[in-house]
Order: C-alpha cells, then structure tokens, then sequence
C-alpha cells in the first residue's frame, strides 16, 4: 500500500528530530553507521540477490558484483568522512598584514543540509536504490534520508530498508534517520515538503526533469541533484580504426550488451570512419549473436525501449546492421548513419535507447569528428579510441566541455567508486553540472558552507578549534595540513 500524506508528514518529521540528534555525532560515529549497513548488507545477500534477481532480471553475478560494490562503497564513503576531507576545514587567522587591510579571524566548514529525499533507479537495484551513492553519501554528510522506493523492485527495496534501518539501529544511530516510502505521489509530496533540504534523483530525464521544476518551485527552492540520460559517445580516429578495428568493434558490442543494455553509460553512438562494409558488419553481426539474452527490467521500460528504437530504425537515412527491434527479449539491435546526417539532424545523438541498440555514424573526412563531437548535448562521458601520440588535442577539448568523464581507449560501463571519480556532466545528462554522484566527492552535494568570524576558541565547534580535536584534514592559512592541530 502506498504511503499517506499524514504517514509522510510523520516520517519526515521523524528525520528532522533523528538529523537534529545525528549533529551531536562524531565523524567515527557515522563511520560506524556506514560499516554497519555495509556489513549486514553482505550478510543479508543469500536473501537480497535473489529477491532482486525475480524483481529486476538481472542476473545473479551481476547482481552480487553490485551489493559487494554498495558494500565497498559505504566503506570508503565511511573513510572519508573520518578523514574529514569532505568537511573542507579552512582556518585563516587574524593577520593585521592582509594586503587589502587587517583580517578578522574566519574559520569556514561544511555543515549537513537536514532531510534529503532519495529517489533510486530501476537499473542498479543495490548501487543507485535504496542504499546506493545518493542514501550513502547523504548519510555520511550527516544528513538523514527518505528514500522513495522505486516501483520496479518494491519488495527488495523494502527488505533492503529492513536490513539498513537494523544496521542503524544496532550501530546506535538515531531512530528515523532513515526510512521509505513508497507510490509516485509520495515522490512528489517529498519533494514539496518543507523539511526536505534537497533531493538526489537517480533516473529518465522525463521524471527527473519533472521533479527538478517542482523543486525550483518551490516557496524556499532547494537543490535538487538529478543523474539522468546519457548517450555516450565514442570517437574512433582513422589510425586507431586501422591497427585496432575488430577489437573496437567487439568491445564495443560487449559495452553495448550489459546489463542488457541498461546503463545510462551505455555507448549509444560510436563514430567510425568509413569503410569496407561487409567484413566490418559480419564482426558486430557475430559479436552481437553471441550475447545474452533477458527480459528488460519493467515491461514499461521494455515499452519505451521499443518505441524509441522503432522511432530511430524508421527513419529513411538510417540502416539496420543486425537486429530485430524489441521484443520481451530483446536481440541487441546495431543501426547505422552517417556524420552528414547528424550535421543535418543533430538530434539524433540525444536519442537514448535504454536497451541494446546502438548506432554506428560513418565518417568520410577527419574534421568530421570534431563537428559531431561540437553538436553534442550534455553527456555523462564521451570517449576517444586512438593512438599514442596522434594529436587528439581538439577533440579531447570539446568532449571535455560537454561531458562529465573523458575516457582514452576504454568503455564507459564500468563506474568505479574512487576519489577521482566525475559522474556527472552538463544538463541534460545531470541537473547539477559541479557535482558528481558518484566517488568520495558525491558527500558534498549535502553539505552547505558555513564561516565563523571572531569566535573564541572555546565556543567554535569542535571541528575548528586549534586543537583539532576531531584529528581532521585542514587548510590553515592557506597551507594544507594533515590532520593536526594549530
Ligand atoms: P524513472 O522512471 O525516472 O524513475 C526513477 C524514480 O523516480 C522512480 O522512483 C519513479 O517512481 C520516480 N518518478 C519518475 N518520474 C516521476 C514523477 N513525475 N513524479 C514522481 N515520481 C517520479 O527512471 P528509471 O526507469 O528507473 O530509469 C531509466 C532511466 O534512468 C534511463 O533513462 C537511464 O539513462 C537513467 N539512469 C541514469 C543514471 C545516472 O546515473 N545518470 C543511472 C541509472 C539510470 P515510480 O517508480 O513510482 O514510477
């Protein structure tokens, strides 16, 4: 049954009291709240995967490769609110020599927003749902969470929350401090509930662009971080194509293939330079015929993919490689155009086929990479196959000013959790361009700045006094400092 308005109000209310509660706690607490979810996920997972395997499809390595992923990620966001790198600690002293006139004494931390509204994907049942990276980095931020379960996997979702919340409860977090609900109108009464501070948004650009206006809309707007839609290019240059085009074109297949074609990374269009057709085609035919096969992950996706791969297939400039279009289980479907088309039609490459199709676009002349890489939108990644040594140079730049991630002879599946890691991009692959969803920096997003001027010592939080009693990572004057004291 779907959650009330009045049951809502109470669960929100509930998780303002448990943040309110949570700000007493040390970073270590929180540490060992995350430890404590990550463990009892790994001990739940005989039950989890296969509830998981029945809601989603997806099959069963996958599926425990991405609860240990949750599992590890909790960890090392746990880590790293320890170290406290994500606080962003900066201490400037008084200085009567400040070259533009004496300074007061200002100490600046990241302080957690409050209630933050979750709203997970139908495609990474553990890794982007219930306690995926939105869930985690919020809670290490020190926020709490209501997460809006997503229709596709109901029961894992609410098993999955049984096990979270007994994992908080145990380690001696707060009551509330996470909860879901469930019903696409609870979804929009999140969003419009005063107490929540913001929104993490994992899913169609439809639904989160829905929600982003909503948020905007708002009496007291608040962020709302969308990761949406992606088609992810990849650019073969002519030399890489020459020494290395079967293995591209396998790759490429196999990239195309996971998770049944199910990632919002998937590389929905490659650029290739023109040439024999017949061997190239028997490569990808081959390829393609050898990959698994599955039913999609809700019959609406299975649908949408349908008609959005028919909308593509008809139109008179665009071939059928191989394929047969949708299905309950879909065969991968490979189409292709030409660079001249996409010139002329530029919003072919924001078409997403969220399943396994993709589109080969022939280029006759070099300077035709550039040009398509220019009529690109937002994108989550692009990618350059190429060479060592050949000057990319250009390409390099404007994939980088239209995407998150730039790869160099990989492919964009693969996610991993890191320091380093961007998984974000200029609209409309995200709402939110500066900030990533993924990796030790997506704990941010729920943190706000807040600066103190001329406080003494005694009466600074803890975190800013002298002796830095939480042992944190700082920037004093300017210079970094490890974890020390003043
Ligand atoms: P979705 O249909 O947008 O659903 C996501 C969540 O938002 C669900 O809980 C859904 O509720 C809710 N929702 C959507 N529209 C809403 C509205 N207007 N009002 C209230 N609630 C609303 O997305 P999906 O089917 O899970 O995922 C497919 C899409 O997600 C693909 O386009 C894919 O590229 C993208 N995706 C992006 C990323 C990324 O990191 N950028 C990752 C994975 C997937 P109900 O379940 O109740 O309908």
């Amino acid at each position: 049954m779907d959650t009330t308005a009045e049951q809502l109000s109470a669960q929100v209310e509930q998780a303002q009291h448990a943040f309110e509660a949570a700000r007493a706690s040390l970073p270590a607490e929180r540490e060992a709240w995350l430890v404590a979810i990550a463990d009892r996920l790994e001990s739940s997972s005989e039950e989890l995967v296969p509830l998981a395997a029945a809601e989603t499809h997806l099959g069963d390595p996958r599926l425990r490769g991405e609860l240990l992923r949750t599992a590890f990620q909790l960890r090392l966001l746990g880590a790293e609110i320890r170290a406290g790198e994500p606080l962003d600690v900066t201490i400037d002293h008084t200085d009567p020599n400040w070259g533009m006139g004496p300074r007061p004494d200002i100490r600046r931390v990241n302080e957690p927003l409050g209630v933050v509204a979750v709203f997970g994907a139908s495609n990474f049942p553990f890794a982007f749902s219930v306690i995926g990276g939105d869930s985690a980095s919020a809670l290490a931020a020190g926020c709490s969470v209501v997460h809006k379960v997503h229709s596709g996997h109901e029961q894992l979702a609410k098993r999955t929350a049984d096990v979270v919340v007994e994992a908080l409860r145990s380690a001696g977090a707060p009551g509330g401090i996470f909860s879901l609900v469930t019903g696409e109108e609870s979804g929009t009464m999140l969003v419009d509930h005063p107490l929540v501070q913001a929104v993490a948004f994992t899913g169609s650009t439809r639904g989160g662009r829905a929600l982003f206006d909503r948020a905007a809309a708002r009496p007291h707007p608040i962020p709302f971080y969308g990761e949406l839609g992606s088609t992810n290019p990849v650019f073969v240059t002519r030399l890489a194509w020459e020494r290395r085009r079967d293995n591209i074109l396998r790759e490429f297949v196999g990239s195309v293939a996971m998770g049944i074609g199910q990632f919002c990374t998937k590389p929905g269009f490659i650029v290739v330079p023109k040439s024999q057709r017949k061997e190239m085609d028997q490569v990808l035919q081959d390829a393609a015929s050898l990959m698994p096969r599955s039913e999609m992950l809700t019959p609406q996706l299975r649908r949408s993919y349908g008609d959005s791969l028919v909308e593509l297939r008809d139109r008179p400039d665009v071939e059928v490689i191989t394929g047969e279009g949708g299905g309950n289980e879909p065969r991968m479907t490979l189409l292709r155009t030409s660079a001249e088309t996409i010139c002329r039609s530029p919003e072919i490459l924001e078409h997403e086929m969220f399943g396994p199709a993709s589109v080969l676009v022939e280029y006759s002349d070099d300077s035709e990479l550039a040009r398509v890489a220019n009529l690109l939108d937002g994108q989550l990644t692009t990618t350059i196959q190429g060479e060592v040594g050949e000057d990319v140079d250009d390409l390099r730049r404007v994939l980088s000013s239209k995407s998150g991630r730039v790869l160099w002879n990989g492919w964009p599946t693969g996610v991993s959790v890191t320091y380093a890691q961007q998984h974000g991009g200029p609209y409309p692959a995200t709402t939110a361009s500066g900030t990533t969803s993924v990796g030790t920096s997506a704990i941010r997003r729920f943190m706000r700045p807040v600066s103190y001027q001329g406080f003494p010592d005694g009466q600074l939080p803890e975190v800013l006094r002298d002796e830095n009693p939480w042992m944190v990572e700082r920037r004093i004057d300017g210079k970094r400092s490890a974890g020390r004291g003043t």
